[in-house]
């Protein structure tokens, strides 16, 4: 099953009524590596909703993270990046740029626990990043 269809059935599940805005954001989500803003993802698919306000995706955003569907990432300022991809990984962010990338790191897994251990804390999450300049923004410098 893919991921879309199992994002569907998922909504389905929950009671969210299917619009084709709610679904071609959805299946956008699913199909970019980017983590895009509200604002890069209107931009996508306004030549197909010429309708559809930024208010809307926010709106649909909503109804996806309320759904355990799609992640939120903030960043202080700046615009909210979203990930519909919930597998354990980590992001780089280009400080130049702002392309986000994902990667994982088996050593982090044993983070949560460890820091339970000595902190005593029942963990619930924990966030790691890395900030720098990505290659392109390196090689477009020099
Ligand atoms: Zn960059
Ligand atoms: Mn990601």
């Amino acid at each position: 099953m893919s991921a879309l269809v199992q994002a569907l059935d998922k909504l389905k599940n929950m009671g969210v009524r299917m619009t084709p805005q709610r679904h071609a954001i959805l299946s956008y989500l699913l199909n970019t590596m980017s983590h895009p803003t509200a604002d890069d993802i209107y931009k996508a698919l306004s030549p197909q909703f010429p309708s559809m306000s930024v208010a809307t995706v926010y709106n649909n955003l909503k109804v996806f993270m309320e759904s355990g569907l799609v992640r939120e990432m903030t960043y202080g300022d700046h615009s909210s990046r979203f990930d519909a991809d919930l597998s354990d990984h980590y992001h780089a962010l280009c400080e130049e740029c702002g392309k986000l990338v994902d990667f994982a790191y088996k050593p982090l897994d044993e983070l949560e626990q460890a820091a339970g251990e000595m902190t005593g804390f029942r963990v619930k999450s924990h966030r790691v990043e890395v900030y720098g300049t990505c290659s392109d923004c390196m090689s477009k410098t020099t």
